[in-house]
């Protein structure tokens, strides 16, 4: 199959160089030039495990392209994906469909032929037709079919979540269309990844919903956490203990700082705001998005008051913070809607200087937080640090060298906003150890 790839972003990019792995022809666009030269010569524009691999790979041996034109990646397709962003409309919450339409208008002025039309962005329940509606109005002419193919993948694991699904959702009732994408996703599903055919609305939905869903899982389990400190339980005991139960299940259920990235916040607030225009209103992910915006106000809160734990005790201004890790959780350099952005800023509110090292986000971060000082490692983050935060639960944050830590920091105070130590190890090294929900 020839596979066009219209945004060559987390998703476009991991998409394109798996489908390329697949043995289909793909040409990766984005608008970017950078980016793409940056790809042409082999340099990753994100950071992904094992992508620059699979795309040096599928390069070498002329499956995968990359182009800033779109036109002619689109003459000779067979399917267009499109995978450009949908962020949050300033303002109202309202997925900003801005690109996905200016993208469609792009493919319309340049099809040859009826190519099938595959929204992979996520997009509000109706965005379909409205592409179909574009595509017709300019091109009566080629009657592109136009399918909803939601993206599932999470960064950090993004090559292995796109090639071990745990379903493929395809929306359509074209029976072209379908026969395309059976095509374009036969090497997954005789892997034994469901295939999972519905109508366009419904698919666009099930991405909401799922996103939704596991929000709420995580807020649920963070406000367990928050009742777990007022009456003295451990939430990891509570999370292990309902999470066997197979209808609630292990995943998602780690308390920590309030869920962030590039999909959950923007992907709640669409959903809130499709419920509002059709009037049925989804209150629990309206509670779901109050409960977090304010998970992360108070995470904050609670890093000020472990400062009150030093030796020092008293006032937070003129005390030094050192955050460990920034992104919004490991293995990415996705910095888009990071807790840290918010602890950081709380904390600086409080005349408090925040130190930082993150393994891969220092780049987005020294953008998006001036008040930064930005540090080579977490030694260096600690220098001189009155707490020490662990904000991500990076690998290489798993097992500090405490005795390390003691001798560059002011004072021994280690806050764990994932839970990743145990309290009588970091308590031995002599720290004042603050968890959550523990
Ligand atoms: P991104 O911002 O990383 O990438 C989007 C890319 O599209 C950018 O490189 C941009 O330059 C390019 N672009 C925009 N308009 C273009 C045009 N007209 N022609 C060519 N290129 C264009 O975004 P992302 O994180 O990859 O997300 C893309 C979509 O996938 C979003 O709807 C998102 O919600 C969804 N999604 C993301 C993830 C994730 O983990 N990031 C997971 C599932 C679904």
């Amino acid at each position: 199959m020839r596979i066009t790839m219209i945004g060559s972003g987390y998703v476009g990019l991991v998409s394109g160089a798996c489908f390329s792995d697949f043995g289909h022809q793909v040409t990766c666009v984005d608008k970017d030039a950078g980016k793409i030269e940056a790809l042409r010569a082999g340099r990753m524009p994100i950071y992904e495990p094992g992508l620059d691999d699979l795309v040096a790979t599928n390069a070498a041996a002329g499956r995968l392209r990359f182009a800033t034109e779109l036109a002619p990646a689109v003459a000779d397709a067979d399917a267009i994906f499109i995978a450009v962003g949908t962020p949050s409309r300033r303002g109202d919450g309202h997925a900003d469909l801005s690109y996905v339409f200016a993208a469609t208008e792009e493919i319309a002025a340049a099809l040859t032929r009826p190519s099938v039309v595959v929204t992979k962005s996520t997009v509000p329940v109706g965005t379909g037709d409205e592409v179909e509606r574009i595509l017709r109005e300019k091109r009566p002419d080629t009657a592109a079919p136009v399918v909803s193919n939601p993206e599932f993948l999470r960064e950090g694991a993004a090559i292995g979540d796109f090639k071990r699904p745990d379903r493929i959702v395809v929306g359509t009732d074209d029976p072209h269309a379908r026969a395309v994408m059976q095509d374009v996703y036969r090497p997954l599903y005789l892997g034994e990844s469901p295939i999972l055919f519905t109508g366009r609305r419904t698919s666009e939905l099930i991405k909401y919903a799922a996103n939704a869903f596991l929000a709420t899982k995580i807020t649920f389990i963070n406000e367990i956490a928050d009742l777990c400190e007022a009456v003295g339980a451990d939430v990891q005991e509570v999370s292990r203990g309902i999470g066997l139960d197979n209808r609630i299940g292990r995943k998602f259920l780690h308390a920590g700082p309030g869920y962030g990235g590039s999909c959950f916040p923007k992907d709640t607030l669409a959903l809130l705001k499709t419920a509002e225009d059709f009037g049925s209103p989804i209150q629990i992910v309206e509670a779901v998005v109050k409960v977090n915006d304010s998970r992360k106000r108070a995470m904050g809160r609670k890093v000020l008051a472990a400062l009150g734990a030093g030796a020092e005790g008293g006032e937070p201004r003129g005390k030094t913070v050192a955050l460990l890790g920034l992104t919004f959780k490991p293995n990415t350099d996705d910095m888009r809607d990071a807790p840290s952005l918010a602890i950081a800023q709380a904390l600086a509110d409080a005349g408090v200087e925040v130190r930082a090292y993150d393994p891969e986000g220092m780049d987005a971060a020294r953008a998006m937080m001036p008040v930064l000082t930005c540090c080579r490692d977490a030694y260096e983050a600690a220098t001189g640090a009155d707490a020490t935060v662990i904000v991500t639960e990076w690998d290489a944050f798993r097992a500090l060298d405490f005795a390390r830590l003691k001798e560059v920091a002011a004072a021994p105070v280690l806050v764990d906003l994932r839970n990743i130590y145990r309290r009588e190890a970091v308590e031995a090294a002599g720290f004042t150890y603050v968890a959550v929900g523990r």
